[in-house]
């Protein structure tokens, strides 16, 4: 056991800090999940949230996987400031931290994959010990965002701390909390009246938080434990198709271990990546530019054997 690997905090105020807002994000839409199936148990579930849940999950989804991931992460494209604003906004709404903090973790996951370091590995832990099975499985899904270590956002997230658009989502971080609750009661409100709004906050808000946590959170798990390795490589990512349709695409994870900056995770036909298409309809429309692609030959090389790693 060694505190070797760089860019983490060992000990200090930095954990305590971790855990306690693991807590109240996972908390809070947890206490209101709870509360969503009871309100179906004794009142059934209406259009009008089965459409908010929708409505929002999708929004988020494409906040995490367009927005935290695929943008604030790997820079795979540039965004007119409206677009910025929106991924920023969806981002933060999806209760996963700031955009410093996910973006950090994330990058440390990259750096360090599968590896002593890693953030969430389901086959060791950041401290270099083998976690195995459904140990390994819960630790990488949930037990990471409680563990002893914290990612430096120094080391991880510099360049986001001159990056004025997103520190301003990091100081408003609570008001885009309300805003991933607030709009599915204004939706629900809009629709139905007093009580399709607390219903469509429960399960338009808080469920579908609860269940996009769970998505995200399979990336890490299932994501790095089951599936295709297309692509050979020191980390044991995987190719997953139920992981990508939940995720629009961010379930081709194999294939974003070997090109973390590609804007586009599917990388042969039949490998749906919603979030791609989206960037190359957005780019076509003139609101993005500079997307990463990785040349034919390149990904063709790399699938041979000789060109694995
Ligand atoms: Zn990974
Ligand atoms: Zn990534």
């Amino acid at each position: 056991m060694t505190n070797s690997a760089a860019g983490i905090h060992w000990a200090g105020p930095a954990i305590l800090q971790k855990r306690l807002e693991n807590t109240y994000l996972i908390g809070i839409p947890l206490a209101g999940s709870i509360l969503a199936a009871v309100w179906i148990a004794n009142h059934g579930i209406t259009l009008i949230d089965v459409s908010a849940f929708a409505i929002f999950y999708a929004l988020t989804g494409l906040g995490v996987a367009l927005g935290m991931h695929r943008y604030f992460t790997h820079k795979s494209f540039e965004a007119v400031l409206p677009l910025r604003l929106v991924l920023g906004a969806s981002a933060t709404m999806c209760f996963q931290g700031t955009i410093l903090r996910w973006v950090a973790d994330h990058r440390r996951h990259h750096s360090h994959s599968d590896q002593q370091g890693d953030v969430h590995s389901p086959h060791v832990d950041p401290w270099g010990r083998d976690v195995k099975g459904l140990g390994g499985l819960w630790y990488a899904h949930v037990g990471w965002m409680f563990d002893g270590t914290a990612t430096d956002l120094e080391v991880f997230g510099k360049d986001l701390q001159q990056d004025r658009l997103v520190m301003f989502f990091v100081r408003t971080h609570w008001l885009w909390l309300a805003a991933s609750l607030g709009l599915p009661f204004a939706y629900g409100y809009a629709l139905g009246g007093a009580e399709a709004a607390w219903s469509a906050m429960l399960i338009g808000g808080c469920l579908r938080i609860s269940v996009l946590h769970n998505v995200v959170w399979a990336v890490n798990s299932i994501g790095h434990s089951h599936g295709d390795e297309d692509f050979p490589q020191a980390n044991r990512s995987k190719n997953n198709l139920v992981l990508a349709l939940l995720t629009f695409g961010d379930g081709w994870h194999n294939n974003h271990h070997r090109f973390p900056r590609s804007a586009f995770h599917g990388l042969k036909p039949g490998e749906i990546d919603v979030n791609g298409w989206i960037i190359a309809t957005l780019e076509r429309a003139g609101l993005v530019w500079d997307v990463v692609r990785v040349p034919q030959q390149r990904v063709a090389a790399a699938r041979s054997p000789v060109g694995g790693q």
